[in-house]
């Protein structure tokens, strides 16, 4: 054996990473399961099955390609190649970049060395060159940016469809009396089945865990909902926890999908014609946009970004986000009981629903970034940091997005179906009925008025609080939300 390769859990991919040019004459690969890991804190069970078992697949997988994979079991990550070079003392570890700031460090120090990173589209230095050169870094420019270079949806540099984004389309309420596609459901094998036994659960069939699974779930996405994907992607509906969306992201975020074979399924379902300009923009994107900003962003805002707390929001965490009996807003118990299900909600209820109430009730943003990040089965520090931290909860004096993303009910009754079960009324904004998000709105405005009124985007919203004749019951009603959300009665 010439070198030592350390694959973390998320570069599960064989053509990708340090293993793009491994041989199994010559390297010898690691995977740790650290105990830091599984038992460090309240993780949420089904992200760990999912993350482990894929683990636990992808060393078959390579064993089955003549590789000698050893899979340690350790306290961290260090501890377990500190075991491995005990056996093998002189042997070079070299891995893939890390996601994480923690872990780059931490892997340096011991003297692993790193190669490009490749499971993104742009490399780190390719971004830093674009970050450099903007005034403010609006997602929107780093997207049509993307799409030139790229060469994606444009012809001679001009958008496919006449113009960059379908977000208008794109924004339709639940649909009514629709059939939904049936969800594809993963049978578990032995290894999964040896996961959810250790962790005292039941194995998650809405989860695959190795690569034949992710492709499935890649060709059920393009076959059966991409098509309607875009006019539904931002709805909510109690009907149906998916919608059209494609479930891609664990996988895409664990390696068992690379972004590339994403992208190329999508823009060939288009060229055939099976989907429209809005749907296939609305997708791809998530794919070459967002993902690619927000982790090109993880790392340009450095590691001391995820300690922002601009608002000096103080808020506990509310108890309703470890137990979603703690609440009676149909909307969140909805949200946090999914979550607490498949380790899974799309976009809308993590940025308008969870975020929302997180930057409203002025919770905390590291306490808030700290659960999203034990609960969501996608969640990694490249993740979610920038989603919470500069999109969610504002915390970061508007480095990332120009506005932070605060609403009322009106919004989440108009793009689900929630309201109509919960005992609060979205146009209320004070009186017992009155729906929190309603009344938490205001007040929010309210309370950072002077700091919102400098912001050309956010003045409409400022001067309607001088419009409000019931402002002083609405402060009373505040402190009253407040206070039983904190004691888990609202
Ligand atoms: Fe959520 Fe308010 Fe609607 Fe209830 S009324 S579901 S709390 S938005």
């Amino acid at each position: 054996m010439k070198r030592i390769i350390y694959i973390p859990f998320d570069h599960l991919h064989p053509k990708y990473g340090a293993l793009a040019d491994a041989d199994p004459k010559n390297d010898l690969i690691v995977l740790v399961e650290s105990a830091r890991m599984v038992t460090g804190g309240s993780w949420n069970k089904v992200r760990l099955y999912f993350l482990i078992s894929s683990a636990r697949h992808f060393k078959a997988e390579l064993e089955q390609l003549g590789f000698k994979v050893l899979y340690e079991k350790a306290a961290t990550t260090v501890d377990g190649l500190k075991a491995v070079t005990k056996d093998y003392p002189k042997l070079p570890i070299i891995s893939a970049h890390p996601s994480s700031h923690l872990q780059s460090k931490q892997l340096a120090e011991f003297g692993v060395s790193f190669i490009e990173n490749d499971f993104f589209l742009t490399p780190r230095n390719l971004f830093t060159s674009w970050a450099d050169n903007q005034k403010s870094f609006l997602m929107e420019s780093f997207y049509r940016a993307q799409r030139n270079r790229l060469g994606v949806l444009v012809e001679a540099g001009n958008p496919v469809g006449g113009k960059w984004n379908f977000d208008k389309e794109n924004r339709l309420p639940p649909p009514k009396n629709y059939k939904y596609p049936p969800y594809l459901k993963h049978k578990a094998d032995e290894i999964d089945q040896q996961v959810a036994d250790e962790l005292g659960i039941s194995p998650c069939d809405v989860w695959g865990t190795n690569r034949k699974a992710a492709k499935a779930q890649l060709k059920n996405f393009i076959d059966n909902h991409f098509a309607n994907f875009g006019p539904y992607e931002d709805a909510m509906t109690n009907e149906n926890w998916a919608l059209h969306h494609s479930l891609l992201s664990p996988y895409i975020n664990n390696g068992l999908l690379h972004p590339g074979e994403v992208l190329t399924a999508a823009l060939n379902a288009y060229k055939k014609g099976a989907v429209d300009i809005a749907s296939a923009e609305g997708f791809i994107r998530q794919v070459i946009g967002w993902r690619e900003y927000v982790n090109g962003m993880y790392w340009y805002l450095g590691a001391d970004y995820k300690k922002s707390n601009h608002l000096n929001a103080n808020r506990k965490l509310l108890p309703l986000f470890t137990d979603p009996s703690r609440t009676k807003m149909n909307c969140v118990k909805t949200t946090v009981s999914d979550i607490k299900t498949r380790a899974w909600v799309h976009h809308i209820p993590r940025l308008m629903i969870l975020s929302n109430l997180a930057l409203i009730t002025g919770t905390n943003p590291q306490q808030f970034l700290d659960w999203m990040r034990r609960e969501f089965i996608d969640a990694t520090d490249w993740v979610m940091v920038p989603n919470v931290i500069g999109m969610g909860v504002h915390a970061d004096n508007g480095k990332m997005m120009s506005k932070p993303y605060a609403a009322g009910g009106a919004y989440i009754s108009r793009m689900s179906t929630y309201c109509k079960g919960c005992e609060y009324d979205p146009k209320l904004r004070v009186g017992d009925n009155a729906c929190p998000f309603t009344t938490l709105y205001w007040d929010f405005l309210d309370r950072h008025k002077d700091e919102f009124v400098k912001n050309h985007r956010m003045s409409q919203q400022i001067n309607g609080i001088k419009r409000l004749s019931d402002l002083p019951q609405l402060k009373q009603r505040a402190v009253e939300v407040l206070s039983g959300l904190d004691k888990g009665l609202i």
